[in-house]
Order: C-alpha cells, then structure tokens, then sequence
C-alpha cells in the first residue's frame, strides 16, 4: 500500500495577486480582471475534486506546520531580498520583482509556502511516507536568490533540496520541471552542482524569454547537470513521452538520485492560457507513472511532486486527481470529460521537428557522470 502525503492549505488561497489581465498588470489599455492570472481558483477546484471524488481519506495529510524560518529562507535567497519582501507585505503588498504582485502578508503565505515540500520530504526521508503532493501557492521555480520572478515570491524546490541537505546530510537530489515555463530558480542555484541533476522540459522561449535553452549545461563541476528540454510550441501526449523516454529516463538512471522532486505545472495542458503545448490528463498520468518507476529503480520510490502553474481553472483538477490517484496507486472514479476533446486535438503524437529539438538534448545526457 503506497503511503502519499498530500499538502493543502487554506492560508496559500489568500495569497492575492490583484486584478491584472493574465501576466500584466491593469493600467494604460489594459482592463483589470476579476482577477489575475496566477489566482487561487485553478488550485482550490484540484483540492475541490481531490475532495468530492472520495480520494482524500486514501491520502496522508499533512497539516499544522510552520512557516519557514528567516534562517531557512535565507539558505538560498539574500538577507536584503527577505527583507524587502517583508516590508512590503507588511505595508500591504507590492511587486517582488518581475511579474509579481502580491498582497498583504504574502511573506508568511510564501513562507509557509515553501515550508510544505521541505515538510513532505522530511516524512518522505525518514520512511513515514512514499510519496507526496504538495498543492502549495504562490509558486516557486521562477524566484532566484534575489528577485520574485513569474508570480514566484520563493523558491519553493530548491529550498526544499537545501534545507533536507541540511537535515539529512548530502543527497543527490533529481529535479524534473515540466511546467510549460522554464525551470530557471533551480537551474540557477544549481548550476555548478554535480549533487543535483536539473532537469526542465518546457515550451521554447515563452518565460523566461532569455532562459532554457539546450546549450545552458552547468558549469565547473557541474557540467552535465543541468539539462533543458525546450519543446516546440505545439508539442503534445507523444512529444512529452518521447522526452520523458529519450532525455529523462536515461538522464536520471545516469544519475542515479537519492530522491526524485517534480516541479509539476499544469500549464503544459492544452487548454492552458499562458502556455500553447497540448499534454492532457493522460499525459500527466503517464509522466508521474514512469517517475515513479525511476523512483523505485534508484531511491526506494522516494518522489516528492510539488505544484508550480496551471492556469485553466476548468482543466487543472483533471490533471490533478491524475497525478494524485497515479502516485497512490488508487483511482478515484474521475473520469476528465476534457479528454476526448483535447486528446483528439491535431498532431498530439511526435512530430518529425519535436522529435529533432528533442534529440538536441538527448545528446547532453552522456556529459551526466563522463
Ligand atoms: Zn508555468
């Protein structure tokens, strides 16, 4: 019987990102919404299914935990950042730096945040649970050490990976990115590491503009580890398991982790409104089974998965309870009734020119431990 955490909480729904359209902020020629673009609804409607479709009491809860501390905080970003943040939240919001608004006491709702994977993976390491999922807002892949990014106040993986470092000693640590947008927290605080293997697989040049290209590898001792995967805009079901076959498989059996993170975004969906790749319920159910296949190769199974975007509230539950019902080995019932429409979209097997951007970084993964 496979024991999954699951993390949700009420504190991350009010997190208030304001009224821009999409990624803008209102003003000039652009109306403010109802609200913006990163908002609560596409996370609470995954909690909400999660909830009614009776798979909840097969999962084990994970509630009452802190808020991570301003020493654990600071492993990664700089004193000066945590504290502009700070002031800013508690003067009643502000931008974190890039794409970022945010509200009263943000702070505290990142910061708790991003203490739910390091809380998930700390059950995960001491044998209490199998797996996990962690439903966390705001996101997380997008901040960098001194600056929010793309709706991101902290970076929510990689503090997780730096503070079980701390806890637990040296783990090798595999990241796999398949939100639609680059992976460009981890890459950067990572990019030297030869403990931790990056890996994004993500839509070419859609956020950030200037990131995720194939020849980004890592450098010193680090070369090797960090792998980009940049899809065509288009690319479907087959582009996503052709990756996931060609580059990630073999890029993680090279690399042999102690532990497995997915940063799981469901705006690679193909009705997603920030992204233009095309995976469905389906495909996501896939990815998370042959992860957690390469989990049980190499680590005892040991897979944390934790939320990053998704921004088509009707779609994100169905791939959601996907991946839920995948990492506990239970289906729940759900059938996502989205399926025989965006499954039967054109040209969601591999395509000749996916298939070629794909093989460009194949070719990275013998530089992982040569
Ligand atoms: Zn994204």
């Amino acid at each position: 019987m496979t024991r999954t955490g699951y993390v949700f909480h009420e504190k991350y729904m009010w997190h208030n990102t304001g009224q821009g359209a999409l990624f803008l902020p209102a003003g000039g020629f652009v109306q403010p919404d109802i609200v913006h673009g990163e908002s609560s609804d596409s996370k609470r409607r995954i909690d909400g299914l999660i909830s009614v479709s009776g798979l909840k009491p097969h999962l084990t809860i994970l509630e009452e935990f802190a808020e991570l501390t301003h020493d654990q905080l600071a492993l990664f970003h700089t004193p000066e950042y945590l504290t502009r943040i700070k002031t800013m939240s508690d003067e009643g919001g502000g931008n974190a730096g890039e794409l970022t608004p945010f509200g009263p006491g943000s702070y505290e709702i990142a910061a708790l945040s991003a203490a739910a994977p390091l809380v998930a993976g700390r059950a995960i390491l001491k044998g209490e649970l199998d797996n996990a999922y962690v439903l966390n807002r705001p996101p997380g892949h997008h901040a960098e050490a001194d600056i929010g990014r793309g709706f991101c106040i902290f970076a929510n993986g990689v503090l997780a990976a730096m503070n079980l470092r701390k806890e637990f000693g040296d783990l090798r640590i595999a990241i796999l990115d398949w939100d639609v947008h680059h992976g460009n927290g981890a890459q950067k605080a990572f990019y030297d590491d030869p403990s931790t293997l990056v890996i994004s697989m993500h839509q070419y040049q859609n956020y950030p503009q200037d990131s995720g290209f194939v020849e980004e590898i890592g450098e010193g001792a680090g070369r090797g580890y960090n792998l980009n995967i940049p899809l065509p805009p288009g690319s479907g079901h087959g582009a996503y398991l052709h990756a996931m076959d060609t580059v990630v498989a073999p890029a993680i059996d090279a690399f042999r982790p102690d532990m497995i993170f997915v940063l799981s975004g469901f705006d690679a969906g193909a009705t997603d409104p920030l992204g233009r790749n095309m995976a469905h319920s389906g495909t996501y159910r896939e990815m998370t089974g042959q992860v957690m296949r390469l989990a049980d190769a190499h680590c005892g199974g040991k897979l944390l998965v934790m939320h990053e975007g998704g921004y088509s509230p009707a779609y994100t539950p169905f791939c959601g309870i996907a991946v839920l019902e995948t990492l506990c080995g239970r289906a729940s019932g759900v059938e996502d009734p989205f399926l025989p429409v965006v499954s039967n979209f054109g040209m969601q097997e591999l395509q000749p020119h996916q298939a070629d951007m794909i093989a460009r970084s194949a070719e990275i993964v013998r530089l992982i431990g040569a």
